[in-house]
C-alpha cells in the first residue's frame, strides 16, 4: 500500500460513518487531514485521536461561503491540497425511515438530497480545483453508490443525486486531465452499517458491510499521481484490483 506521508487530504462528511473511517485511515498512512461536516464536536473528538496533524472546519456543504472558508483555511494552514474526498451525503431513507415514492417526496426533501449530494460536491470541487491546477497534480474522489449506476423504486432523489454525481465526476475528469488532476467515483459496493441504515433492525445491520470497506481503495486513489486513472467509477473492490 502506498504511503500518503505529508499529503493534505480534505474529507467531507468526516463526522461519522464512511468519512470518519477514511479520515482515520488517511491519517494512519501519514496524511494531514482536514475534517469537515456540521457536527464540530464529533469531528474534534475524531481529530484528537489522529496520529498526524489535522484541521477541523465545520461547514454545511450546501453553503458555498462556508465551503470557501474550508478550502481557504486548508491552504492557510497547510499550503497545499493533494486530495479532496467528496463523501458527505444524505438519503431520504435516513430522513424518513422508509422508502418514499416520488408522489410523496416533498420539495424540502428533494432539495436537501440534491443540495448535499450534488450541489455540495460542485461547491467543494469548484473551490479546490484552482489549487490543484496550480500544483499540476491532485485527486478528487467522489463517493457515489450502486444507485449512481442503477435505480430502485422509492429512492428517486438519492438515485438522481448519485447519477448527477457520476456525470459531474466525468466532467471534472475531462476538464482537469490537462492539469494532471484525476477525478474518479468510488462506492462501497453494497450497503454499509452507518447512520444511513440506522432504521434497519439490528440483525439486518449485522449482515451489511463495515464502514472501513472503502479505506484501501481510497488510499490507492489518493496516491495516484498525474496521468493516473481518471473519469472512472467503480466499487471499492474493483478499484483495489485496478490500482493495487
Ligand atoms: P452517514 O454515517 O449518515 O454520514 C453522512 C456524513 O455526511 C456525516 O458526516 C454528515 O455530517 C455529513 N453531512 C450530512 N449532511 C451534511 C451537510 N448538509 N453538510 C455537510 N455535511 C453533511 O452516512 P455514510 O453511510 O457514511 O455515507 C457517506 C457517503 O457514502 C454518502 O455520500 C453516501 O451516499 C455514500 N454511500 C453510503 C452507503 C451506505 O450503505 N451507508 C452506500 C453507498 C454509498 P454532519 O451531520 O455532521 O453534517
Amino acid at each position: 500500500m502506498p504511503t500518503l506521508e505529508e499529503e493534505v487530504v480534505i474529507v467531507t462528511g468526516a463526522s461519522r460513518g464512511l468519512g470518519k473511517s477514511m479520515v482515520e485511515r488517511f491519517s494512519a498512512e501519514g496524511a494531514r487531514v482536514v475534517l469537515t461536516a456540521r457536527d464540530e464536536e464529533r469531528m474534534e473528538e475524531i481529530a484528537a485521536d489522529l496520529p498526524t496533524e489535522s484541521l477541523v472546519v465545520p461547514a454545511d456543504a450546501r453553503d458555498s461561503d462556508a465551503v470557501e472558508r474550508v478550502v481557504d483555511r486548508t491552504i492557510d494552514e497547510f499550503g497545499r491540497i493533494d486530495t479532496l474526498v467528496n463523501n458527505a451525503g444524505v438519503s431520504l431513507l435516513g430522513m424518513q425511515d422508509e422508502r418514499n415514492g416520488l408522489v410523496d417526496v416533498t420539495d424540502d426533501e428533494w432539495d436537501t438530497v440534491l443540495e448535499v449530494n450534488l450541489t455540495g460536491v460542485f461547491y467543494f470541487t469548484r473551490e479546490v480545483l484552482p489549487q490543484l491546477y496550480d500544483q499540476d497534480q491532485g485527486n478528487i474522489i467522489n463517493i457515489s453508490s450502486g444507485l449512481g449506476r442503477h435505480a430502485i423504486a422509492g429512492a428517486g432523489a438519492y438515485v438522481s443525486s448519485k447519477w448527477g454525481l457520476e456525470g459531474l465526476t466525468r466532467t471534472t475528469a475531462l476538464e482537469a486531465e490537462e492539469y494532471g488532476v484525476n477525478a474518479n467515483a468510488l462506492d462501497p459496493g453494497g450497503r454499509v452499517d452507518t447512520d444511513i441504515w440506522a432504521h434497519l433492525p439490528e440483525e439486518e445491520r449485522e449482515q451489511i458491510l463495515d464502514p472501513d470497506v472503502m479505506d484501501d481503495a481510497a488510499v490507492l486513489l489518493a496516491a495516484q499521481g498525474p496521468d493516473g486513472v481518471t473519469g472512472e467509477s467503480m466499487e471499492a473492490e474493483d478499484w483495489e484490483e485496478r490500482l493495487g
